[in-house]
């Protein structure tokens, strides 16, 4: 399979300035920093780490929401790094993105049907009547039935916006789609029945999927293969199985092992994780884990490790594998 992105050195510093009648930039909080990774055609990549380790910024960033600081994306064999909006329209009909909390997103004053429809009235795709019959046929999809085409998106339940979310999302024939966080907002019963929709609608549309998400159990249940982010680095990346059989970073390891097994088995030892996320603002030298990380060594606190292929496309970020 060919990827239908490609990320390279891309990296996303937001400046730092003191000061309020003189500013003076004093850092860079480094969101992402210099990561690279493919996403390939038709396959789930999930993305996972804590909060604040920079996975909502990268999937921001892919679909050019926000401008990136440094490095490539490549979309379809195009390079969209540096184009503008008008250039980037006809590609934004094909990278979508689901937001956690699509009631953010919709606009209160249009009924639902009105905004999922909107986009193609706006871009003058489809007439209004073309752009209903399409509206109705999404609704079916995400399965809502039709009289909710005229109501407004303070009448419907936390599942129910998802799934106007995910029905928007899809609205302009995408291939390409961000989904963050789409399910931690919902009800554990309610969760199961979005995901199950978001895994029908990748068969039947054929869709390339960016899930990410901190909740490890569900990123497992839905991805192809997973990469694993710490503050604004990338710690690994593997095929799902293999991740999750035998996870070889000590971040990954250490998260893995926070998650209760369904097995109950005992005898496995639980890592845990000390200390707090250190900020991404001046992070640590060297490896960004060594300030928690339980296998240390000194060169960890000097010189960054490199990501390294240790094969069959794993890829791993810590000295022990170099
Ligand atoms: Fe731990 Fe060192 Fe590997 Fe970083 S490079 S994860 S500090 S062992």
């Amino acid at each position: 399979t060919e990827p239908l992105v490609q990320v390279k050195d891309l990296s996303k510093y937001f400046p730092v300035t003191r000061g309020a009648l003189v500013t003076r930039k004093i850092g860079d909080i480094k969101a992402v920093d210099r990561i690279s990774f493919d996403i390939y055609d038709g396959e789930t990549l999930g993305l996972v780490g804590e909060s604040g380790c920079g996975k909502t910024t990268t999937g921001r960033v892919l679909l050019k929401l926000i401008e990136p600081s440094e490095g490539q994306i490549i979309y379809n064999d195009q390079d969209i790094t540096l184009l503008n909006k008008k250039d980037m329209s006809p590609l934004r009909r094909e990278m979508q993105i689901i937001f956690q909390d699509p009631y953010a997103s919709l606009n209160p004053r249009l009924t639902v049907g009105e905004a999922i429809g909107e986009p193609l009235v706006a871009h003058r795709l489809a007439s209004r009547a073309e752009a209903k019959e399409r509206v109705l046929e999404l609704l079916r999809v995400v399965g809502l039935a039709p009289f909710h085409y005229n109501r407004y998106p303070h009448e419907f339940s936390g599942g129910q916006r998802q799934r106007v979310g995910i029905a928007r999302s899809l609205v302009m024939n995408p291939k390409f789609i961000v989904a963050d966080e789409p399910v931690s907002a919902l009800d554990v019963s309610i969760q199961a029945q979005i995901i199950n929709l978001l895994q029908h609608i990748q068969a039947d549309y054929a869709l390339t999927f960016l899930f990410i998400s901190h909740d490890l159990g569900v990123v497992r249940h839905l991805s192809d293969r997973v990469v694993v982010m710490y503050l604004g680095r990338l710690a690994e990346l593997g095929n799902t199985e293999q991740l999750f059989a035998e996870p070889k970073h000590p971040y990954t390891q250490a998260l893995l092992s926070a998650v209760p097994s369904v097995k109950k088995r005992k005898t496995k030892q639980r890592m845990l994780l000390t200390g707090d996320v250190p900020t991404p603002f001046n992070p640590p030298q060297g490896c960004r884990f060594h300030t928690r990380c339980p296998m240390v060594m000194p060169e960890c606190k000097e010189v960054e490790p490199a990501w390294h292929d240790t094969g069959d496309g794993h890829f791993v970020a810590c000295h022990l594998f170099n």
